[in-house]
């Protein structure tokens, strides 16, 4: 196969997103020990290293597409390689040259629909507050505590505008001082980003900060570990700081201060799953399960791989767009794995993970089995 990208360049763009990072890597394969494809399959990130250092990288092909930016790896790398800002970096010259394999080809449309309507489900930016209808929630004002950022997929997809509504409810009992920008925010711009699209990701960034500021927005609440991440760690690229909680955390403050109380029992058996941009990128790990604890009647689980070894949904690094076939779906792993410790409900706090989880219990016929729920579900039935 040709090998579109040569050594210089793809050398310039590594250079100038995470230092020329691929060169200190010395071979000794600890990232495929942790990479979650290994489970399913193989997959090499010491090989794409390896070719990409020696300027081989056939940008063709699928292997660049498939990391889910996870941040599995990183961690365990002794030489700091930086394989997830390395990846990305493949990914931006793929895009630049326009070179999609059939499994990555969607992200032709969403990009069209992230330009035209703000975000990448093709739904009507005028309908991006609808959501709220009914559920007493104010346009933000200036003056105003916080602005609740919803996210893409909790104001248009029918399952995820459940959470969005538990999160209304919730912020109004306790009293929480916030409004919503509905049709004046877009698409935060991470996993669009990840797929390599930088010139899209800056114009979405650019739009929300300028409607941001335009808006007097100081505190921001979000429900996608995803908006957290680039809020709070990608937009300060652009000279902004704005204060960013996510939903677990906001629930955690909320329960200290108390202004709410989880009363109601909830006589379950529960496992939380931990979001790789909740956890391994932000370290929040805490918040989530001191607040599930606090239920009374709730039967607290670990299951095997949380925390800092949790095992990503596989809907990172924009793969959350791209067709995975069956028997590679880690989430079909993740909804075993609650499942085999005994739980009931297996509850996240990501938008992506929620998606997966409950297409895998479909797909493997475990309706009957086990619930997948968003924290902020639980927390609204036992206030
Ligand atoms: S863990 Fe780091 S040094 Fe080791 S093979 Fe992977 S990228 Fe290279
Ligand atoms: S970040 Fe995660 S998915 Fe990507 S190569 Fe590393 S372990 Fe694999």
């Amino acid at each position: 196969m040709e090998n579109i990208a040569d050594y210089k360049e793809i050398v310039d763009v590594i250079k100038e997103k995470g230092g020329d990072a691929f060169k200190r890597c010395f071979q000794c394969g600890l990232c495929d020990t942790v990479c979650p494809w290994n489970k399913v399959r193989n997959f090499s990130m010491r090989k794409i290293v390896r070719q990409a250092t020696f300027g081989m990288t056939e940008i063709e092909s699928e292997e660049i597409w498939r990391c889910t930016t996870c941040g599995r790896c990183p961690q365990r790398c002794p030489r700091d390689v930086k394989q997830i800002d390395s990846g990305v970096a493949l990914r931006r010259i793929a895009t630049e040259y326009g070179v999609f394999p059939t499994s990555v080809t969607p992200i032709r449309s969403i990009s069209a629909s992230l330009i035209g309507e703000g975000n990448p489900i093709n739904e009507e930016r005028k309908n991006r507050a609808k959501w709220a209808e009914g559920s007493s929630v104010n346009a933000f004002a200036e003056g105003m505590e916080y602005l609740y950022f919803p996210g893409c997929y909790l104001s248009y997809d029918p399952r995820l505008k459940k959470v969005a509504r538990a999160t209304a409810a919730i912020l109004n009992a306790a009293g929480t001082d916030y409004g919503i920008l509905g049709s004046k925010e877009n698409c935060c711009g991470e996993s669009i980003r990840k797929t390599g699209d930088e010139e899209l990701f800056k114009r979405l960034a650019r739009e929300n900060i300028k409607s941001f500021v335009d808006n007097g927005v100081g505190k921001i609440l979000v429900s996608s570990p995803h908006c957290y991440h680039t809020f709070r760690n990608e937009y300060p690229e652009f000279k902004v700081n704005f204060e960013v909680s996510h939903i677990t955390q906001h629930l955690w403050r909320l329960l200290e201060e108390g202004k709410i109380e989880l009363k109601k029992e909830y006589k379950k058996k529960v496992t939380y799953h931990d979001p790789c941009y909740l956890g391994r990128h932000n370290g929040i790990y805490d918040e989530p399960r001191e607040v599930l604890k606090g239920v009374p009647g709730l039967e607290y689980i670990e299951m095997a791989e949380s925390r800092v070894d949790s095992l990503c949904c596989g809907g990172g690094g924009g793969r959350i767009w791209m067709e995975t076939p069956k028997g590679e779906r880690f989430c079909d792993l993740r909804v075993e794995q609650a499942v085999a410790a005994g739980a009931e409900v297996l509850v996240t706090a990501c938008p992506y993970c929620i998606t997966n989880f409950e297409d895998s219990r479909l797909n493997l016929g475990l309706e009957d089995s086990i619930e997948i729920k968003d924290i902020t579900e639980i927390v609204q039935e036992v206030i």
